[in-house]
């Protein structure tokens, strides 16, 4: 979608540090980042929001992005002290980019439950 910020972002229209990728996926480093390590990772097609990924390619997809994420996490050092994988989606969730992504959040104490 030309208007929509991470698609650009997966075209390499727009720079960002980019930790990981796959054909399917793209994991980069968030702009305003909440701890140390704070990591989104994409789908390169654009969907809106988890629930958008539907049916059988939708719920592999799902699976792709929650093992790259996990990937990403070993390969940033983040395995022994642990993460935080989260999705925010629509209003209630605090989502301001309408494209899928996770947020791997890591290398601090992480409180909980979020506000
Ligand atoms: P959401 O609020 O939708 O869950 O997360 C969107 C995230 O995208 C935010 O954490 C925000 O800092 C990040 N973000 C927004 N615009 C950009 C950008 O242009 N580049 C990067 N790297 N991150 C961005
Ligand atoms: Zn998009």
């Amino acid at each position: 979608m030309a208007d929509c910020i991470f698609c650009r972002i997966a075209s390499g229209e727009i720079p960002a540090q980019v930790v990981g990728r796959t054909p399917d996926v793209l994991a980069f480093r968030d702009l305003n980042p909440q701890a140390p390590v704070h990591v989104l990772v994409i789908p390169v097609r654009h969907h809106a929001a988890a629930r958008d990924a539907t049916g059988t390619e939708g719920e592999r997809l799902l699976g792709r992005l929650l093992a790259f994420a996990a990937e990403t996490a070993a390969s940033l050092g983040l395995d022994e002290g642990g993460y935080r994988i989260v999705t925010n989606t629509g209003r209630d969730g605090g989502q301001s980019v309408d494209h899928l992504h996770l947020h791997l959040l890591g290398g601090r104490a992480l409180g909980w439950p979020p506000g």
